[in-house]
């Protein structure tokens, strides 16, 4: 259904009208840790790609409503087949965009007498994750790696993420593509971590690692966006420099008021995770709209890597 024109009501009303439709057609609220302080306000469950994977596995809704990207999305529709899974935004993911099936299927006719075996981060479409062995999250991308008995892996689509699994394996890594990234966490520089370090002598620098590798060579801790959360949480610190896409501060104040939270650069935003509002949000329940459908097969071969993924964690 085409819709002609956006309700526009103040925000309060948004929220009313949100809660009121979310218990109307037993719908659950996702949100990843980048998105808008407000749809983290409402959302039921707040997490990184794994948590909220989770979170979609177990839900009990009719409608799931997921405030993030299209693969986040299609990961819980992946996981509920049977139920409505909508995008309040078409955002895209720009890093998934960088891998295609064609390139996994000839990294696999290359490397075929090594026997490779295929890891794809969880931010890759149903069509790459199809064609996967393992699904990996940036928190459990060593563990499942290593988990693994051959030594010959394919990797993608982050190659920063490769360079930090590389440290941390003994496998032979093979990236695809070959410079895969998440432009919002590349363009962090070294002179940005250097200049907020002079600027808050006294805070911790903690970093994502899908950030470059003389950044994170840099960092105090190094984790996913719920594994920083965790950090923050039990540190004895009270200042902490934050490596990763600005939306995640707000949980961090939010969870821990007596400690300060800086942006190593205010250009980190990702503009897709920014799309969704109140009111794309309210539009989605109403309307729902944008429906995510997946070929069955497509899904089927998809749930193999995801499921693995979430057995060994
Ligand atoms: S922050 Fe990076 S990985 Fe996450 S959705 Fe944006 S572009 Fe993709």
């Amino acid at each position: 259904m085409k819709i002609k024109f956006l309700i526009r009501m103040e925000k309060d009303k948004y929220v009313k009208e949100i809660l009121k439709l979310k218990k109307e057609k037993n719908a659950v609220i996702l949100a990843h840790n980048y998105q808008l302080p407000e749809i983290q306000d409402i959302a039921d469950f707040v997490g990184d790609s794994l948590g909220l994977s989770i979170e979609a596995s177990k839900t009990k809704a009719d409608i799931i409503i997921f405030c993030g990207v299209d693969f986040m999305a299609e990961t819980a529709k992946i996981l509920n087949p049977n139920k409505k899974v909508l995008i309040p935004e078409k955002a895209i993911c720009p890093m998934a965009m960088m891998l295609h099936p064609e390139e996994i299927l000839s990294a696999k006719e290359k490397f075929k007498e090594k026997n490779p075996v295929v890891v794809l981060y969880v931010n890759t479409h149903a069509s790459c994750k199809a064609l996967s062995d393992y699904a990996c999250t940036s928190a459990n991308a060593v563990k499942v790696i290593n988990s693994i008995n051959n030594d010959t892996i394919i990797f993608g689509p982050d190659a920063n993420l490769a360079d930090y699994v590389k440290k941390h394996t003994n496998k032979n890594i093979i990236a695809i593509p070959k410079f895969g990234n998440c432009p919002t966490h590349h363009k962090i520089s070294v002179s940005d971590v250097r200049e907020a370090k002079a600027k808050y002598p006294n805070a911790k620098f903690i970093a994502h690692p899908e950030c470059r590798k003389d950044v994170l060579e840099m960092a105090d801790f190094i984790g996913s966006t719920e594994q920083m959360i965790k950090f923050v949480r039990t540190s004895e610190d009270k200042e902490f420099i934050i490596g990763t896409e600005i939306g995640i501060i707000h949980r961090l104040r939010k969870e821990n008021p007596g400690k300060k939270f800086y942006p190593v650069a205010d250009t980190a935003i990702c503009p897709n995770m920014k799309m969704t509002t109140l009111e794309s949000v309210y539009n989605a329940l109403k309307f729902e709209r944008y429906e995510i459908n997946l070929d069955k097969e497509v899904m089927d071969k998809a749930r193999k890597s995801i499921e693995r993924m979430i057995a060994i964690i």
